[in-house]
């Protein structure tokens, strides 16, 4: 568990930079701060050449010490400029993560910027998406996805044990920043430099401002050839670095093809995600058309599930709205589907959600994601979504490239693997095969004999809907008390939901309806009618959820019965790894906020599969590991009473 965060606490000297009150330092250099940065972290590692010839088509740089994001924009910059000059280069995709215990606020982080208008355009783009401060991951995507950053806030010693290092190895180079070793000695640790080896690959580089002696012989005990070169201006010495390891062993199969199973919000993030990096999906979906499961009601809410910012699910949470909304408005640029971010009010209905409430605004989350309301808890970029609209537009864009096939109206039946491949077969008897095969077919992910015992629990649910302008001034916001309302669209008020354990119906009821009229007016007791009678009811649609225990979806490789038996006895001290080679992957669970989670959920799902770097920590992939309840037990067995 990590503590909650501070902000960096500035001062500002006379040529506008940024002095760090806490550390008695400077981000940057007074005398040219940003050509500092392309001379210490740009030149000494090679960059952009190494673009060109790279041994994958990706790269990544990890960084201690985010601060104003001056090297991330420097290095940023130098990217966009190699791919408009050298089309042709190796490298597509630059991927940055970089490590902040004190993350500037926005403000800060605008006057810092200020000062570099040739980053502007970039700058700006840093500075809307730039995430809430809450410890854990956030992913900032840019340039349709061709440079991603990481950020990780929280204490670098903290974190680096907690990154999963993927089979082909994680950093390229290292940015190794984070004020003086004089001044900041607590981050410049021996831990940190063997973090710094592990996860380095073959041929990773690193470079540091510093010449300091123990920073010197801590990397080279760690397992880095170190040498000096001349600093940057007044500054006569730097230190760079070479790693040491041979060829990592690569334990898994090559993605030559991928078969997505499902049709709703978890399947189309993924199906886009992948094909925004150039990889060819192949679909199925049961139904006649996509979004006709959960993901198909006519408006849904999104909000992240929140508790304290130091637990792991309200952290998971935070990531997913952030990746969400980013997300959306990404895709709203090329398409349209409907949505408004009018916020979301937790509404105090009784005694115990209003002790929650209150819960929730001492927990110290930013005020940009949560605050206080006359009538409860407002999330004010929280807003809706009519979630079959954007289903429809991901699986469009995905489609647009030519990298998507679809099968509608085809019911996977069964799952075969013969070693290099995974064979699907449907139930007219037809086959397909693929290196890679992902579930994301909702509840119904139960129908799998491998995937039938996943903890997984059935919901049905059942929205209703009102005409709106029976109910003219409801609310602007969607309002969640006794189940949720939104705001009116169509001429149509959608209000809802029921819950019913272990009920796979999707007939309506009125039975359902009535409930949802009581909850809102639980809700809403002063707008809505006395008398539940006088609603007018005029539709309803029920679908089925796939629900968690601890809230978690269900995100990673499929395991046997004999690689469960084998893992429970080989686990290491620390906890299993994820699963990666088995070539059957799951995405499921959605729960109640797929809208939310789905983005963030198949964005990790893409980042497995494919090995690149993960944006979530190893405790947080065991949290999410779909089978985490076999795993806990081996490991408990094994080792003691031990939780993550
Ligand atoms: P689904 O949308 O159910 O998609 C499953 C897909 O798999 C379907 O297309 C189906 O055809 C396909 N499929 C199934 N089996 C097979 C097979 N064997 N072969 C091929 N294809 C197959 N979430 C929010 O965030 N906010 C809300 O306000 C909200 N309100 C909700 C209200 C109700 C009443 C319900 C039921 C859910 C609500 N949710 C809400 C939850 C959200 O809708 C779900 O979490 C989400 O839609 C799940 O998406 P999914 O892609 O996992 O599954
Ligand atoms: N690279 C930055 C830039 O481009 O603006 C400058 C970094 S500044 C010199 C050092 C940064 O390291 C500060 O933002 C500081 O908060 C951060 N830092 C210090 N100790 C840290 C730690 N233990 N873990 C993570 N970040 C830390």
């Amino acid at each position: 568990m990590l503590a909650s965060l501070q902000n960096a606490k500035l001062s500002w000297n006379d040529a506008g930079m940024p002095i760090s009150d806490s550390f008695e330092d400077i981000y940057f250099s007074n005398n040219n701060g940003l050509h500092e940065t392309q001379y210490v972290f740009l030149k000494q590692n090679n960059l952009p050449e190494r673009w060109l010839t790279h041994d994958r088509n990706f790269f990544v740089i990890a960084e201690t010490g985010f601060g104003t994001g001056l090297n991330f924009l420097a290095t940023w910059q130098a990217f966009r400029h190699y791919r408009e000059t050298k089309p042709e280069g190796k490298v597509t995709r630059l991927h940055f993560i970089s490590f902040e215990k004190f993350p500037l606020t926005k403000l800060d982080l605008k006057q810092a910027l200020a000062v570099w208008p040739e980053l502007s355009s970039l700058s700006e783009q840093l500075i809307s998406a730039y995430p809430y401060a809450v410890p854990g991951c956030q992913r900032l995507c840019f340039d349709d996805g061709a440079v991603v950053l990481d950020l990780w806030l929280g204490d670098a010693n903290e974190l680096l044990p907690q990154i999963y290092e993927p089979a082909d190895g994680l950093a390229d180079v290292w940015f190794l920043d984070g004020f003086a070793p004089s001044k900041n000695p607590d981050m410049w640790t021996e831990s940190l430099f063997s973090q710094v080896y592990r996860l380095s690959r073959p041929l990773t580089t690193l470079s540091t401002f510093t010449a300091a002696g123990f920073v010197r012989r801590g990397l080279a005990n760690a397992g880095f050839v170190m040498s000096k070169v001349a600093g940057h201006g007044e500054k006569r010495s730097i230190l760079i670095g070479r790693s040491q390891k041979t060829k990592a062993k690569i334990n898994t199969l090559p993605v030559t093809s991928i078969a997505i199973v499902g049709g709703g919000i978890a399947s189309a993030c993924l199906t886009y995600l992948l094909t925004q990096r150039g990889f060819r999906v192949e679909l199925f979906c049961a139904d006649n058309d996509v979004a006709e499961g959960a993901s198909g009601n006519p408006q849904g809410a999104i909000y992240p599930l929140l508790h304290h910012p130091d637990d792991l699910l309200s952290q998971f949470f935070v990531s997913a709205f952030h990746f969400c909304q980013q997300l959306l408005t990404g895709i709203n640029n090329q398409t349209a589907f409907r949505h408004d971010w009018c916020g979301v009010l937790l509404k105090a209905i009784d005694d115990k959600s209003s002790q929650k409430n209150s819960d929730l605004l001492q927990a110290n989350f930013p005020s940009e994601l949560i605050q206080q309301d006359a009538d409860g808890v407002l999330f004010p970029h929280g807003g809706w979504v009519v979630p079959a609209e954007l289903v429809k537009a991901l699986f469009q864009l995905s489609a647009q490239n030519g990298l998507l096939t679809q099968h509608k109206n085809c019911e996977i039946k069964s799952l075969n693997n013969n070693d290099l491949f995974w064979q699907l077969s449907d139930t007219e008897g037809n086959t397909w095969s693929a290196s890679h095969v992902i579930l994301a077919n909702g509840v119904n992910i139960l129908d799998f004999e491998q995937t039938t015992s996943l903890p997984i629990t059935p919901m049905r649910g059942q929205i209703s809907t009102l005409r709106a302008s029976d109910y003219e001034a409801i609310s602007t916001y969607v309002v969640c008390g006794d189940g949720y309302i939104v705001p009116a669209l169509d001429g149509q008020q959608v209000i809802g939901a029921t819950y019913i354990r272990n009920d796979m119906s999707r007939e309506v009821r009125q039975s359902e309806h009535d409930e949802n009229r009581v909850k809102m007016q639980r809700t809403l007791p002063q707008t809505a009618p006395q008398d539940v009678s006088d609603y007018t009811i005029t539709s309803g649609r029920a679908s089925i959820r796939g629900v968690t225990r601890d809230h978690f979806p269900l995100i990673g490789g499929f395991r046997s019965t004999e690689d469960l038996k084998r893992a429970g006895a080989e686990m290491p001290k620390s906890g299993w790894l994820p699963e990666t080679a088995s070539g059957l992957f799951i995405l499921a669970g959605m729960g109640s906020r797929g809208l939310c989670s789905a983005p963030w959920s198949a964005e990790i799902m893409a980042s497995l599969l494919l090995n690149e770097p993960l944006p979530c920590s190893l405790l947080t992939l065991r949290n999410i590991d779909p089978h985490r309840r076999e795993l806990r037990r081996a490991w408990k067995i094994n080792l003691g009473n031990r939780r993550d």
